[in-house]
């Protein structure tokens, strides 16, 4: 195996939010960094895809800026990028073909049904992109928003997994990453691979192995997994207001349905992106989420039509999709579920700071850091706050640091 004869000063493996975040601060504060990512693209759990038909994006991933005062409206502000307030206003569709009235509808809001765990500040105002999509953030973060010819001290490598990391725990030497063909070698890495990833390969991911304390952090935070199924249609045939169906389930209805097909009322919702007119996701949860992954397309298809007409037959005259996708955020070997969350009953805030902390060698210096958004102790399963911890590691490494946007 070839191993690279010159050292960068920092490695980051993972180019989503963190490793996008921590890479572009360390390459503008005038450090040699090279960001190795194993899919064929950059953003990971932000996945803007461009209609093939040229009919809008869609969000496969991360759909939404939480909160109005969030730092990536400022950043987006100061590119002309503009953003708008999504209406969160429901329809709440009945399994009887009935429309609910607010006074007769379950609790639950559309937006209750998605949140799989407790998060502090769960009652943000949400931003949408519309035309834009989530990746301009991030081509905005590496310079290459609007052709920008990128960063000159960031090299990219995509579809390149990292299989090992070895550092050297005395002191002596550098950090080496290893890759298929490839080992690089650098002064300190930073591991942004999601929770999921690490639960399944943290034991021959690093070498030596992790602490105790971080094992059982990895452990111990829950992952939990969310599918879209993009629907694509010729026309839209759902009412143009609101973007927002919930679905909600009669007791008569649940109790007719065989138990083999119990897993559909987990598709909790549809909505209309607002980047795409002619698309309708299906929002689906828990363990039908990972169910629909493994579906075959024209069982997927028949599932989502007969769904489709069972709650918006009556108001709407539905029509036959030229294509039904499912994102597979919990299947995918890089990513192993859609966000970390903590239960409301097994809370375990302090594991979060313990995945955070840097592995340091015999003379102190820092060799493996850690970003990624379950390294938030309070913003994790978002942008921002897997942003805020690229920037965190990468602070943790230069001083004086005071990098633009
Ligand atoms: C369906 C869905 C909806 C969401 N909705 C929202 C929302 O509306 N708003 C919001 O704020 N957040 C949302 N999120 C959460 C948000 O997308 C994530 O919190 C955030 O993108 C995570 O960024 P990250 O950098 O921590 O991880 P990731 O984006 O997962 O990046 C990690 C990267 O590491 C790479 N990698 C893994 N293993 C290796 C390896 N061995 N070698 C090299 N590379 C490797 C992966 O390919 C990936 O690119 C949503 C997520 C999903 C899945």
């Amino acid at each position: 195996m070839e191993t690279a004869r010159h050292p960068y000063d920092t490695i980051v493996i993972g180019l989503g939010c963190a490793g996008v975040a921590a890479a572009s601060a360390l390459a503008k504060a005038g450090n040699k960094v090279l960001a190795l990512e194993s899919n064929g693209r950059i953003g990971g759990r932000v996945q803007t895809v461009i209609s093939p038909s040229n009919s809008g994006v869609i969000e496969w991933g991360a759909e939404w800026i939480h909160g109005a005062d969030n730092f990536i409206n400022s950043i987006l502000k100061k590119h002309n990028v503009l953003v708008l307030p999504q209406s969160l206003e429901t329809m709440t569709l009945r399994s009887d073909g009935s429309v609910a009235t607010p006074n007769s509808s379950k609790n639950s809001s559309f937006f209750d049904l998605f949140e799989i765990g407790q998060r502090p500040e769960t009652n943000e105002e949400l931003l949408c992109w519309h035309g834009y999509g989530y990746k301009t953030l991030l081509q905005i973060m590496l310079n290459t928003y609007n052709n920008g010819p990128g960063l000159p001290n960031l090299d990219v490598e995509l579809k390149t997994m990292v299989f090992r990391i070895v550092w050297p725990r005395d002191g002596s030497g550098n950090v080496e990453v290893h890759c298929a063909t490839k080992v690089y070698i650098a002064s300190n890495v930073i591991v942004t691979t999601p929770l999921g990833y690490l639960k399944k390969n943290h034991k021959n991911f690093f070498n030596p192995p992790l602490p105790k304390k971080k094992v059982e952090a990895i452990q111990n935070i829950n992952t939990g997994t969310i599918n879209k199924i993009v629907i694509k249609f010729n026309e839209p045939w759902w009412p143009k207001k609101p973007s927002f169906f919930k679905f909600e389930w009669t007791d008569d209805d649940v109790a007719k349905i065989p138990l083999q097909d119990s897993w559909i009322t987990q598709i909790f919702g549809a909505s209309s992106p607002s980047g795409c007119r002619k698309s309708l996701i299906l929002w689906v949860r828990g363990t039908a989420a990972e169910r629909v992954e493994k579906m075959a397309e024209h069982i997927l298809r028949q599932t989502c039509m007969k769904l489709l007409k069972r709650f918006f037959g009556k108001i709407s005259t539905t029509q036959n999709p030229w294509i039904v996708q499912c994102t597979t955020w919990s299947s995918s070997f890089n990513m192993g579920g859609s966000y970390s969350f903590e239960s409301y009953d097994t809370a375990y805030t302090r594991g979060r700071s313990d995945l955070a902390e840097p592995l340091v060698d015999a003379t102190g210096e820092l060799r493996v850091l850690f970003a990624g958004e379950a390294t938030h102790s309070t913003k994790f399963s978002t942008t921002h706050g897997a942003i805020e911890t690229g920037l965190r590691e990468a602070r943790r490494l230069v001083s004086n640091f005071n990098v633009e946007m």
